[in-house]
């Protein structure tokens, strides 16, 4: 990973000015073109900020004209800024549902491509972020778009119940065969070692879930008790985010019988190893 990492031959990416503890510097709107062809694709409009979507058009009229709008999936950093980038470049948002992307026009299915000019992007769904989830490679590249699936610093928040770790894990395992060459994120900077980045990813949930059936060894726990013990080096203040991790994985152990649900005595429920 270098912190200057070039761009494939036409795509251009431009940074939104909606930076956050979330969003990191902000939302990367990247541009795919076939020069020759004067084709444009947009990929992620990012939020609906005039300025930033001013800068997004008039990048796409210094390659041609725009001929689709990509969403990777229905957050507000990412597809909020789609229906007012729909009326200036006039051309159709594609993206898996609706639901987040009210200006969506087309649904894209896993493995649709779309045509930039002679370029291919193909769609892969690859939910657990959230369930729209899609990446697209582009094909001649070996290059990833790869939305909130992966992120340029640190990893990537899932939140039940809009996020599924299990289905997370396995649409990294999907990305893992695909060998791209590049990792283009939607937040933060170009990564040259996919497989790399791809494997820490893997690594940190699966170490993750071992402190959390660890935790378990002893009897049933709460969440709360479970991020006491596991993160107990860090601050308090990050606790409530270490909640939704804990909890991300006991649902999937859960979907996998490996924990159970314990009725809730005091109020809070508790959870414990499958027998
Ligand atoms: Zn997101």
């Amino acid at each position: 990973m270098s912190a200057a990492v070039a761009l494939p031959v036409g795509v251009e990416c431009i940074l939104a000015p909606n930076p956050s503890l979330l969003t990191g510097p902000g939302t990367n709107t990247y541009l795919v073109a076939d020069e020759a062809a004067g084709e444009v694709v947009v990929i992620d409009p990012g939020p609906d900020i005039s300025e930033h979507l001013r800068r997004v058009a008039d990048a796409v009229a210094a390659h041609g004209r725009a001929t689709a709008i990509l969403v990777t999936h229905g957050h507000p950093d990412h597809a909020d800024g789609a229906a007012s980038l729909h009326e200036l470049l006039g051309v159709p948002v594609y993206a898996w549902s609706r639901d987040g992307v009210a200006a969506m026009d087309h649904p894209l299915a896993d493995g649709a491509v779309v045509a930039v000019g002679d370029r291919n992007l193909r769609a892969l769904h690859t939910p657990g972020h959230r369930f729209d989830h899609l990446c697209f490679l582009l094909e001649d590249a070996d290059a990833l778009f790869a939305g909130d699936l992966i992120a340029g610093v640190g990893t990537v928040v899932i939140a039940p119940p809009e996020g599924d770790l299990l289905d997370y894990l396995a649409s990294l395992r999907r990305l893992q065969t695909l060998h791209p060459r590049l990792i283009l994120p939607a937040h933060g900077p170009f990564l040259d070692d996919p497989q790399a980045v791809l494997s820490y990813y893997i690594a940190h949930r699966e170490e993750r879930e071992r402190q959390v059936l660890a935790g378990l060894a002893a009897g049933p726990r709460t969440v709360g008790e479970l991020v006491s013990a596991i993160y107990a080096d860090v601050s308090a203040d990050l606790h409530p985010i270490a909640a939704y991790s804990v909890l991300a994985h006991l649902y999937k152990l859960e979907r996998e019988g490996r924990v159970h649900r314990l009725p809730a005595t005091d109020g809070q429920e508790s959870w414990s190893l499958a027998t």
